[in-house]
């Protein structure tokens, strides 16, 4: 699967690229033709920078964040854009004047929690919701749903890869559209083409990489 992906470059920005494979995958919510990698967005310094930056001006200078979620391993590319809003002077409640970044767990029943040391960086605060390739939006939904539980303000959800532009009324912003990977759709489970053919699922992905079936 290494050897068959293809790089393709962010029109924004030439020193940023997404790797992407065809084939047949699913993820926890869809079937997909092309599996997306941002490894290398999240875990290079230099990109996750490159992102952050991006994505700071998708905030509005005007809203409050207090605190990034970071949801998919996307916490370097969180600390980066925390510190672009800070040096960009976005509002915020935090009385340290400083933004939080932070990562949810996911209990056994897979639903999104914070314990109660993280509470804080939560509740009555005003989040940036980030995440790493979004295809149905079922994360963004059950993510939005957990911080309001604890008491967050979603103020903006960013993605670097999504295929939809907003979900339950909320926006979502990001680098990489589907336009950017020509040919790539994802289908319901049950209405999927390949699954229809039965052409095998060649592996399960997810926001931590891919595993093979
Ligand atoms: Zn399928």
């Amino acid at each position: 699967m290494e050897k068959r992906m293809v790089k393709f470059y962010s029109r924004e920005n030439n020193k940023l690229a997404l790797h992407a494979s065809s084939g047949h995958f699913a993820t926890s919510n869809s079937h997909i033709n092309y599996y997306i990698d941002v490894t290398s967005i999240k875990t290079r310094v230099r990109e996750a920078k490159e992102a952050a930056a991006i994505l700071s001006t998708r905030v509005n200078p005007m809203s409050y964040v207090d605190t990034i979620v970071c949801m998919d391993g996307t916490e370097v590319i969180g600390a980066f854009l925390a510190e672009l809003l800070e040096q960009r002077k976005v509002l915020s409640t935090n009385i340290h004047e400083t933004l939080y970044v932070v990562e949810p767990e996911l209990n056994n029943s897979n639903q999104i929690m914070f314990r109660d040391n993280m509470k804080d960086k939560i509740a009555g605060k005003h989040v940036v919701l980030l995440l790493d390739t979004t295809t149905t939006g079922e994360t963004i939904r059950r993510s939005v749903e957990a911080i309001r539980y604890y008491g967050g303000i979603v103020e903006k959800v960013v993605s670097l890869f999504s295929t939809i532009n907003g979900i339950n009324g909320m926006s979502i912003d990001t680098i990489f559209t589907a336009e950017d990977i020509p040919g790539y759709q994802a289908y319901e489970p049950h209405d999927c083409p390949f699954c229809k053919k039965g052409i095998p699922i060649e592996a399960m992905v997810n926001g931590f990489g891919y595993s093979k079936l």
